[in-house]
């Protein structure tokens, strides 16, 4: 049949349907003519009513009327039943059910049949619900079914018990745990996993608060409450548990929610995450260390700078990258196996470990490669002392079950922030700098930097050996003529210090001064000076010579002794020399350091008798006022000065006019660092008193001192 011929089709019957109605009416009229209002009513819900309504006269048991939705619901037309008995409808699939039904009603007067199955005209299966009531119409007994479609009612409830039985064997299989809790947070069901998961069983958690499995959710639950009275988050949410015996255990939840007889529920499925928490530590350790030793790894190395240099930098520190590479590994893996490699490798993280400071960071980051930061140092010469150290370590043998092994290593250093701020530019150097040591013979170590590598090497070896000039006798002075320039004329000299070095041979005070002034021995030598200074004079003025005044540097920091006076004073007495023929330097910075002290100390000298100069005038700040206090004889200006005298202007300007600062406040101006003649006469006439520089003699040992200024004369 096509869409056009079931259109007719249906146009007919609607037509039949018309007219049936149509005949009913008019049947209907006249058999109700004079009906009361509630007959009225009772019609009107007949006719619109959704549920089929029959009725049938008890006496014939045959039915006299049907309403308008019976025909819709089972599609036979009042004509095809009107007049028939119940049974003789066709509709109904097991007869003698309905033969019963219709006898019990009648027995009863009443009767409920919650199912009963019916064909409809076009042969679909109907599930109906039966409701039937015997009444009395005048003197008639008449019996009333309603019968309604529950058709959808019924699939629904089977459905869901299809679902209800499916949700049972899931739960009951599930790896995890299903759990159940109404809607004040008690568990109203728990699935056999459950007892797995928490050590409970389901009949032991009845009833019990959700927290007492999940304490966690105590916070979370009170804003929960007030978010429309949740009791499991939304989502999945990882959070430990609570074992019946006390141990935790990393959850991960997810929850729903339903709805059964009005009523609230949640369900929760939580899954042990135990296996997936140790395999994530797994990983992530092996992400940062190096499994054979257990050390971090060159990813942890990395970060760890990247933490470290930031506090470095804040702190104005230095960091030393030092990379190891062990010497004779590959031998001892190739010949003796890698067992015997792996318990060398590990001996070596051992003492790798035992040397560094709990600060410093250690790392394997290749076979035989390991590097140390040494964080938190002030200078390279920590790193050649702590490599060193490492290399002596290193030497010592390794016992390996029976063998006796010996494995030295080559350090590459590099250092932040000199050579890079960079990790992996550090990292670069550093092992460049190994490859440098392997070339040159191994078991050492080197600075990727090679200013860094001769300035602390021999920096260190310096200051190990400085300490010991004075008594090995390896300082000596050298004496450089002050002289007038008017007329030429010797002084006074001033004492200027040298190490004669047994290996680096006569070093001049700028490459251990500032050495001597940091290990604090700066002391040590300035009396040493004065001393020797005091008793040269003395011995020059004994051997009858005419009596100069010699001039003695004083650091900053034995100016700022308190017994200062005391000391140098102590010295002159002991040399026998009359104070008049010494002549205190200090310099203007070391004056204006502590204002106090310095006048303190500058009257006591002065009182004395001992002379005062103001060395390197010009280069500190000087305060003119204090400069007035202090009782000095001399201001020497610097040599910066002298050098751009021809040239520079400004200079000029400035020797001007301490010459004339100077003979204002009656002290006597010394020029330092005079070299050429130019010079000479610039500083004649403009009246400079005296000068000191190579043009008139270099500072001479006391010996050629003698020739020239005694001797000679
Ligand atoms: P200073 O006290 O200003 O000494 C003068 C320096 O200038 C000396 O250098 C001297 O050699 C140098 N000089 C002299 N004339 C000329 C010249 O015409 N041209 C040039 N270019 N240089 C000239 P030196 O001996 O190397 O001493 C350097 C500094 O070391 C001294 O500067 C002084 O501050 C310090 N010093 C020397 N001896 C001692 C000492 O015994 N104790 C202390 N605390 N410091 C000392
Ligand atoms: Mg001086
Ligand atoms: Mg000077």
């Amino acid at each position: 049949m096509n869409d056009k011929e079931t259109l007719l089709k249906d146009i007919e019957k609607l037509h039949k349907r018309i007219d049936e109605l149509e005949e009913s009416e008019r049947k209907c009229k006249k058999a109700n003519a004079g009906l009361t209002y509630s007959e009225a009513c009772y019609r009107r819900f007949f006719e619109s009513t959704t549920d089929g309504i029959l009725i049938l006269d008890a006496e014939t048991e045959s039915i006299i009327d049907g309403n308008p939705y019976l025909t819709k619901m089972l599609g036979y037309t009042p004509g095809e039943f009107l007049g028939k008995k119940l049974w003789e409808l066709g509709a109904f699939k097991d007869i003698e059910e309905i033969k019963t039904a219709h006898a019990e009603l009648l027995r009863e007067g009443h009767i409920h049949y919650e199912h009963i199955p019916l064909e409809t005209k076009d042969g679909r299966v109907i599930s109906a619900e039966f409701v039937g009531n015997v009444y009395s119409a005048g003197d008639r007994k008449l019996v009333q079914f309603s019968i309604r479609d529950i058709t959808r009612r019924k699939e629904a409830e089977e459905a869901l018990r299809k679902s209800e039985e499916r949700y049972r064997i899931i739960a009951e299989n599930a790896r995890d745990a299903i759990i159940t809790i109404d809607e004040e947070g008690r568990i109203m069901l728990a699935n056999p996993a459950t007892e797995r998961i928490f050590g409970y069983t389901g009949a032991e958690l009845y009833d019990q608060p959700l927290t007492m499995l999940l304490p966690g959710l105590l916070e979370s639950e009170k804003k929960q409450v007030v978010n429309g009275n949740r009791h499991l988050p939304l989502g999945v949410i990882e959070i430990p548990g609570l074992h019946r015996d006390g141990h935790e255990i990393p959850l991960e939840i997810s929850c729903g929610e339903f709805m059964k007889e009005e009523k609230r529920f949640f369900i929760g499925i939580i899954r042990d995450i135990t296996q997936r928490k140790k395999a994530e530590e797994t990983i992530k350790y092996q992400a940062f260390h190096d499994l054979l030793t257990g050390l971090p790894n060159r990813a942890q190395l990395m970060l760890r700078f990247e933490l470290e240099s930031a506090q470095a930098e804040r702190n104005n520190k230095k960091i030393a990258v030092l990379y190891i590479d062990l010497d004779r590994f590959k031998v001892i893996n190739d010949s003796l196996g890698h067992a015997v490699g792996d318990k060398v490798l590990l001996a070596v993280a051992d003492r790798l470990r035992a040397s560094i400071g709990k600060n410093d960071a250690l790392a394997r980051i290749g076979s035989e490669e390991f590097v140390i930061l040494l964080l938190d140092i002030n200078r390279a010469e920590d790193a050649v002392l702590f490599a060193r150290k490492l290399v002596d370590i290193m030497r010592k043998t390794f016992r390996i079950d029976a063998h006796e092994l010996y494995v030295t290593a080559s350090i590459g250093i590099s250092m932040y922030p000199e050579d890079s701020m960079d990790a992996e530019v550090l990292l670069k150097n550093a092992h460049a700098a190994v490859s440098y040591v392997k070339e040159r013979g191994r078991d050492t170590y080197q600075f990727f930097n090679r200013a860094i590598n001769t300035r602390t090497i021999e920096r260190l070896l310096l200051e190990s050996s400085l300490r010991q000039t004075i008594e090995r006798g390896e300082l000596e002075l050298h004496f450089q003529p002050q002289v007038d320039i008017r007329t030429g004329a010797v002084l006074s000299y001033e004492a200027l210090v040298r190490w004669n070095h047994p290996e680096l041979g006569l070093l001049l005070p700028s490459e251990f001064i500032h050495i001597a002034e940091e290990i604090g021995f700066i002391t040590a030598i300035d009396e040493w000076v004065l001393r020797a200074a005091c008793a040269q004079n003395k011995a020059w003025q004994d051997a009858g010579y005419s009596p100069l005044c010699v001039a003695v540097n004083i650091s900053a920091q034995q100016f700022q002794e308190p017994a200062l006076v005391e000391t140098v004073t102590g010295i002159v007495h002991e040399a026998g020399l009359d104070p008049r023929f010494l002549d205190i330097e200090i310099t203007e910075g070391a004056a204006m350091r502590d204002i106090d002290t310095a006048i303190r100390h500058l009257r006591g000298l002065h009182q004395m008798g001992i002379n005062l100069s103001i060395d390197d005038f010009g280069t500190g700040y000087s305060s003119l006022n204090y400069l007035k206090q202090f009782p000095v004889q001399k201001l020497k200006i610097d040599q910066s000065f002298i050098r751009g005298l021809v040239t520079d202007a400004d200079d000029r300007t400035i020797v001007n006019a301490v010459i004339a600062l100077g003979h204002s406040l009656k002290i006597r101006v010394l020029a330092e660092g005079v070299e050429t003649d130019e010079q000479l006469t610039f500083l004649k006439e403009n009246a400079c008193d005296e000068m000191q520089g190579f043009l008139f003699s270099r500072p001479l040992p006391a010996e050629e001192f003698n020739q020239l200024v005694f001797s000679g004369r």
